[in-house]
């Protein structure tokens, strides 16, 4: 059975490995060089059950509204005329009641439990490096009206067996020692023990030198430019550097997914929302955090990873624009700043921006639309990371024509 995956971010190398270890001949297509050199690249690098919560939520609209008229770092909603924007927001509208964010959360929550047990176990069997540390995670918060309002946020996360512990700002600093010179800063957090970290880029490549090693083949430099399909079956993948027979074909291109998901008919509900990330290093500095975390009111993750440390923010709608400038990462430079002020060497930043893949409910979408042998696994959104190896479980199970291990309702194409 040849199975030529659509991608070589996270999503795409652990997809491979599951299937190569279930028996597939594998080959992996990506126009970038080397794998994880986009999305999967510069993430914050968190493993975060506990960050589960839906971004449609009933505070949603007014936060999108306000947004367009003012200059926030963390949303920026730039209107275009684009009309996958505008159907992408009427979904995601749709889907900020109460009853369907506390749906969408809680399938969300499902999915990263599941997908941090998988991790955890394709780490333990491979071995593969990737600046892991597990340690928990912290949301912190600086002033005790947002952390009240986090702690009635996060109510839904605990109550669904989401390990959560609450702490005043001495907690947050015995928690993690990086915290004790700025403790005036916040006025508690939300300590997730269970959560975790590491290095998505390092990871997804080392998986891929493992796969290699197993057999599995990767044509970097090629652009999937179309297919050749006969009937209800896709006998093709046109790139161009040529075609590529497949018996199987899983899309796992990211943001990219509904462009070349299009040229099939498939109508992925996948939009970029842009993020930037920056990278610092370390070498010198002896107060980097080593539990990572989010300020929720700054909407500002950190995340130590070997060497370096690195930031991230910002939710923009600007297309697929990639293009950033140092001025996009001056709000978060001072956050972490003020945070952790012995951190890192904050004048050698290396900048980053790139694109999560959102849905508009937030989970991902598996399945396959009229060509029986395309399977779909993208629409991971800001969350790919911590949903990359229960995703690829997922998605092997149902080309296998399992049932998946947990409740994929909602999340099979054509069924939302
Ligand atoms: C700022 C930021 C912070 C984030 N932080 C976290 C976090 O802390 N925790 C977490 O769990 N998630 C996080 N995420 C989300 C996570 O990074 C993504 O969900 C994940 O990387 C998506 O992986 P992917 O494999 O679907 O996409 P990608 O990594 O983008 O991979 C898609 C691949 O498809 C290839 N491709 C596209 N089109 C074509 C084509 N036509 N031909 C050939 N190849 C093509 C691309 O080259 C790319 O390699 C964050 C995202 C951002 C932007």
């Amino acid at each position: 059975m040849r199975t030529v995956i659509l991608g070589s971010g996270v999503i795409g190398v652990t997809t491979a490995w599951q299937l190569a270890r279930e028996g597939h001949e594998v080959v992996v297509l990506d126009r970038q060089p080397v794998a994880a050199n986009e999305t999967s690249y510069a993430n914050a690098g968190l493993v975060a059950p506990g960050h589960a919560l839906t971004w449609s939520s009933p505070r949603a609209p007014k936060i999108l509204i306000k947004s367009l008229f003012q200059d926030d770092q963390a949303l920026r909603l730039k209107l275009s005329a684009d009309p996958r924007l505008w159907s992408w927001c009427m979904k995601f509208l749709r889907n900020c009641t109460s009853e369907r964010a506390r749906r969408n959360t809680l399938r969300k929550l499902k999915l990263c439990v599941y997908s941090q047990t998988a991790l955890q176990e394709l780490v333990a069997e491979t071995g593969v490096e990737y600046d892991g540390i597990r340690k928990g995670l912290l949301y912190v918060y600086r002033d005790e009206a947002s952390l009240e309002r986090g702690i009635a946020n996060m109510a839904i996360l605990r109550e669904a067996g989401q390990r959560m512990e609450t702490l005043d700002r001495a907690g947050v600093a015995k928690v993690e020692p990086a915290f004790e010179s700025s403790r005036a800063a916040v006025a508690g957090g939300l300590y997730c023990p269970g959560d975790e970290q590491g290095d998505s880029n390092k990871f997804t490549c080392g998986l891929a030198e493992r796969l290699k090693q197993r057999g599995v083949e990767f044509r970097f430099s090629t652009t999937i430019t179309g297919f050749e399909t006969n009937r209800d079956k896709v006998e093709k993948v046109v790139t161009d550097k040529g075609a590529v027979a497949a018996d199987n074909i899983v899309i796992a291109l990211g943001s990219y997914s509904p462009i070349v998901g299009r040229k099939l008919g498939l109508r992925l509900p996948v939009y970029p929302i842009k993020g930037y990330s920056v990278t610092l290093p370390v070498d010198g500095y002896n107060a980097t955090p080593e539990v990572g975390g989010v300020d929720e009111n700054n909407l500002v993750a950190w995340c130590k990873m070997g060497e370096r440390f690195r930031l991230t923010a910002t939710a923009e709608f600007s297309g697929y624009d990639t293009g950033h400038s140092p001025s996009d990462f001056v709000g978060m430079i001072r956050t972490a700043r003020e945070l952790f002020p012995q951190a890192a060497d904050y004048e050698r930043p290396s900048y980053w921006a790139c694109l999560r893949p959102m849905t508009p409910e937030g989970t991902p979408i598996f399945g396959r639309g009229r060509h029986r042998n395309l399977w779909i696994n993208t629409g991971q959104g800001h969350m790919g990371w911590t949903m990359a190896c229960g995703s690829a479980r997922i998605t092997a199970d149902l080309m296998a024509g399992r049932s998946p291990e947990i409740d994929t309702t909602g999340m099979i194409y054509g069924t939302a």
